[in-house]
């Protein structure tokens, strides 16, 4: 093992032969490594599969029950389970009858959720789900993208369940008839210019002046978008009015000034 490795994860389900996954564990007892037991619908036991007829959240269960048992008979109690099928119900329950079984920390994520909309809409399903249920002790989101996608929807998913405040909160309007300004566009321009700031704040942007400073009333900062224009608030109050071009700018400017940042700290 590598000097300066703090843990592994392997599937014992995957490596088979009990004697190996044994060796593992006692080399990293040795190094004082930590080990996460995942527990896959992929690699399940035969055994299990047999019992079963298929990975169901009773097998996964069964499994991972089976695995930390013998980590613990074995001596070895620097570890955690992650127990993960890609089917959201499946994965739920699996999590769901070992936290009530045991304390050994959990590792959850739902595996394999595919990519885009319906990737992140599954991934925030099940961890959104479980999260809330008090169940969880470190977060994984698994998309076919880039890895830091998956780490802004970890946040995000943390952020909506009030467990983590870092970054802006954007909250944009669903527009509506009296929407005066290409809404998406601006969004992702203040999204993309603002990233880098970690302070928690609240930032609304909204389609027009006529019910946007009302609607965002709960937001630090806001902009009330017009025809070629925007007032920039703050705490529900106009403070300066300024064109399209200079809305992300001056919407950054009155951030970094809340949040006490810099340009100089940008990443
Ligand atoms: S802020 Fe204005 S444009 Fe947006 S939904 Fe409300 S009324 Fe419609």
């Amino acid at each position: 093992m590598e000097k300066g490795v703090h843990g592994i994860r392997i599937n014992p389900g995957n490596i088979g032969k009990e004697e190996i996954v044994r060796e593992i564990v006692e080399e990293a007892k040795k190094k004082g490594v930590a080990i996460r037991i995942g527990v896959n619908s992929g690699s399940l036991e035969k055994d299990l599969l047999e019992k079963y007829g298929y990975p169901c959240a009773e097998a996964l269960f069964e499994s991972a029950i089976r695995w930390s048992e013998k980590f613990e008979k074995w001596g070895f109690y620097n570890f955690k389970v992650s127990i993960k099928g890609s089917d959201v119900l499946e994965n739920i329950k699996a999590n769901q009858l070992f936290a009530g079984q045991t304390d050994i920390p959990l590792h959850i994520g739902i595996t394999e959720a595919g990519m885009g909309t319906k990737g992140i809409v599954k991934s925030s399903v099940g961890i959104g789900i479980l999260l809330y249920m008090g169940i969880g002790d470190t977060v994984r989101v698994s998309l076919t993208d880039d890895p830091e996608v998956e780490v802004e929807v970890a946040y995000a998913i943390l952020q909506s369940l009030g467990l983590r405040r870092r970054g802006l909160e954007i909250i944009s309007c669903p527009t509506c008839g009296r929407i005066e300004v290409d809404l998406p566009k601006v969004v992702k321009e203040v999204e993309e210019k603002l990233k880098h700031i970690e302070t928690p704040l609240k930032v609304a942007i909204m389609g027009c002046v006529v019910n946007a400073i009302g609607e965002a009333r709960e937001a630090d900062l806001g902009l009330a978008c017009g025809r070629g224009f925007a007032w920039l608030f703050r705490e529900g109050k106009p403070i300066k009015k300024v064109s399209e071009e200079e809305m992300a700018q001056a919407l950054l400017e009155e951030v970094l000034k809340c949040s006490g940042a810099h340009e100089g700290s940008q990443r």
